[in-house]
């Protein structure tokens, strides 16, 4: 598929401009729960929870934003609280 094709298909611009899906859950998710384009899976997919970024402390909103819907995510902030109270 073009990229242009792929865009049209299954992309929009959110209200900060970037590229997201267009449909909730994501269309490549099959039945069976697992990723139907594991091998190519967006580079966002791949990066997911993005709690290893050098600029984690930059997207904090998004990080506590995925605590709602990640485990990991949800885990490594418990962990961060846990030890910034110690
Ligand atoms: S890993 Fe990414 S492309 Fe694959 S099903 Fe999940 S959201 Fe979709």
């Amino acid at each position: 598929m073009k990229p242009g094709d792929f865009i049209d298909t299954y992309l929009r611009l959110d209200e900060e401009n970037d590229f997201v899906l267009q449909q909730v859950p994501c269309p490549f998710l099959g039945v069976d729960n697992y990723c139907s384009i594991y091998d190519k899976r967006p580079k966002a997919c791949r990066e997911y929870p993005h709690t290893d970024r050098k600029d984690f402390h930059k997207i904090s909103n998004i990080t506590i934003r995925n605590t709602a819907v990640c485990p990991a995510a949800y885990n490594i902030v418990e962990e961060m609280k846990r030890r910034i109270n110690n």
